[in-house]
Formats: structure tokens, C-alpha cells, sequence
């Protein structure tokens, strides 16, 4: 540690509200027909909640190679087709395809900023 201090506003500090509970229980993974049929592509919510509750996060640096390795094989991210099972069995009332929606909108606004 560098002992530098990561400041943040208090609305970027809400974007996390809903992301950093999650306690891993993969309820949300587990209710995914996309996770059953292809687990080892298909990265599942929990993982992509917790990657985006790093991708929003205003003082985290790697937001562009953070969804590089979650787009090198669009199916860890876009094979998510917003059923929603993944939302209502979470126990903490969390929104992980709310989370995977907005990552995918930020994937597709970096991209586009990128490719000018
Ligand atoms: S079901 Fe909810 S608490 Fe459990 S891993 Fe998924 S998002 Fe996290």
C-alpha cells in the first residue's frame, strides 16, 4: 500500500449500494439455464455482479481491460438474455441482471468511444 487516500463523491459512492452485499451464495448462478447448459463459457451472474461492482466503482483504474476479459468470448457476458431467474431468487434482494445490463451498455459505450 501506497498509503494514498481513493476519494470519492457520495453519488458515485451509491453506484455500489445493491453490488458489494452480495455474500457469493450463487443462488442467483445456480437458477441460470444459460450457467447449466454452458458453465465453463457463460460466466454467471454472481461473477458478473462483483465484476461490475468494480467496473462502477469511480476509483477503479482498469474498467477497459476489466471488460476486455469479459468480452474476449462474448459469451461470459452476452450470453445473459434478461430472463431475470438470477434477480429473483437472490436472498439479499440484490439485482445482478440489472448489473449485467449496465455492464453491457458500458461495454458497448467504451467500444463505440474507441472506435471513435
Ligand atoms: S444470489 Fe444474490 S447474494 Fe447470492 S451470489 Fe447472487 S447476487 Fe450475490
Amino acid at each position: 500500500m501506497d498509503g494514498r487516500e481513493y476519494r470519492q463523491s457520495p453519488a458515485d459512492r451509491k453506484k455500489l449500494d445493491r453490488l458489494y452485499e452480495c455474500i457469493l451464495c450463487a443462488c442467483c448462478t445456480t437458477s441460470r439455464p444459460s450457467y447449466w447448459w454452458k458453465p465453463e463459457e457463460f460466466l454467471g451472474p454472481a461473477a458478473l455482479l462483483h465484476a461490475y461492482r468494480w467496473i462502477v466503482d469511480s476509483r477503479d483504474e482498469f474498467t477497459e481491460p476489466r471488460l476486455q476479459a469479459l468480452t474476449e468470448d462474448r459469451t461470459r457476458l452476452y450470453r445473459c438474455r434478461t430472463i431475470k431467474n438470477c434477480t429473483a431468487t437472490c436472498p439479499k434482494s440484490l439485482n445482478p441482471a440489472d448489473a449485467i445490463n449496465k455492464m453491457k451498455n458500458k461495454h458497448l459505450f467504451v467500444s463505440a468511444s474507441r472506435n471513435g
